[in-house]
């Protein structure tokens, strides 16, 4: 007997269906970047880079750790996506053989200096302002130091999920006039999922796609979700009308109903300001939450459930019950709940490839 946890099942063939369906929105002949920073979204980088690396062209990390777990597996492009910060990250860098992001001048001048390093992605703001070289700045370098070279050209949007934002129409149109200013040999990459989506004749040379992977882009009912997040009830209780359930008191009984604590909490990834109402699925049907989420435990209405009992599985998003679901109706991101999952609950990986 295995002792009781929450569980974490990935479904490789959930991503891989997300990584095919997204490709071939694609308008151009863009490459494939799989953004696999942060333990792939929580999907557990080093059991899904072999089981893709057939189909995609490359890698985008944030952490040079992950970079080396990468180089295990796959020979292919890998991106450090906010470059390096000292010499032994650039040395590391060179000896795995990683693109760098260069975004600053800091950055620059450590790798200028290097001369037999050429595969830079010099990363300019187009309007985010978080990071990037200035327009002015860059043209400066461009046409001191890089109007031969071959280099990557790249930007990132700040609102590509919207497809009406008035940003995104300033960023296109800056990055665009400043790619025509460059040589022929100048690749270039402003589109994350987003993008790719709601943007698809913008993908230039690579695309770097994350969240439409893991099935955390909304907007598309054909990209699934690939995490199931669950646990078992451990509980069941009858309350009555003007009983509260969990921490202050948050939820009210108005009738008789039938509460059902579950072996999951904050401590296990799922946020403690999940709101009273959000769905759950147990038995192909559906309850919803009832109470303030606790360290260990998430209390749910269940009152209308058929035939629920303690043992049984309830699921918070899964291919079934798509994250879409919890994130709406907590106005969080799926970024956060998939990054989210702490390191006590039991990961399982399944793949059929
Ligand atoms: C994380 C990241 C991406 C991926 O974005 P998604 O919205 O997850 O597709 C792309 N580019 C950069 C620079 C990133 O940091």
């Amino acid at each position: 007997m295995t002792s009781l946890n929450s569980e974490l099942i990935i479904d490789s063939d959930v991503i891989r269906h997300n990584i095919s369906y997204i490709k071939g929105k694609i308008k151009n002949k863009s490459n494939f970047m799989a953004v696999i920073k942060s333990d792939a979204y929580g999907h557990l980088l080093e059991k899904l880079v072999p089981d893709i690396d057939d189909i995609v062209d490359g890698y985008g990390v944030v952490r040079i750790g992950e970079a080396k777990k990468i180089r295990k597996f796959s020979d292919k492009k890998v991106l450090l996506m906010q470059g390096v910060y000292s010499h032994l990250d650039l040395k590391r860098s060179i000896d795995l053989n990683l693109d760098l992001v260069v975004h600053n001048n800091d950055q620059f001048e450590l790798v200028a200096k290097n001369k037999n390093f050429n595969n830079l992605w010099m990363k300019v703001n187009t309007g985010m302002n978080r990071l990037g070289f200035e327009i002015d700045e860059f043209m400066n370098i461009y046409n001191e130091y890089l109007c031969n070279s071959e280099f990557v050209l790249m930007s990132h949007l700040a609102a590509s999920n919207d497809k009406s934002a008035s940003s995104n129409k300033s960023q296109f149109k800056l990055f665009r006039s400043l790619s025509n200013k460059m040589n022929r040999k100048v690749k270039k990459s402003i589109a994350n999922t987003g993008c790719v989506m709601n943007f698809p004749n913008q993908t230039y040379d690579w695309v770097r796609c994350g969240i439409g992977m893991y099935g955390g882009y909304l907007n598309d009912k054909n990209i699934l979700t690939s995490m199931t997040l669950r646990s078992k009830i451990i509980n069941l209780r009858k309350i009555k009308p003007g009983e509260r359930v969990g921490y202050d008191g948050r939820a009210l009984a108005k009738k008789n109903m039938l509460i059902a604590s579950v072996y999951i909490g904050y401590a296990d990834g799922l946020p403690v300001m999940i709101k009273d109402k959000t769905k759950v699925m147990i038995n192909d049907q559906i309850a919803s939450v009832f109470g303030r989420v606790s360290m260990d435990i998430v209390t749910l209405d269940v009152t209308d459930i058929k035939s629920c009992k303690v043992g049984d599985w309830c699921e918070f998003f899964s291919k079934k019950l798509p994250i879409s679901n919890i994130v709406s109706a907590n106005d969080l991101i799926s970024y956060y709940f998939m990054t989210g999952v702490k390191s006590r609950v039991k990961k399982l990986y399944k793949t059929n490839h």
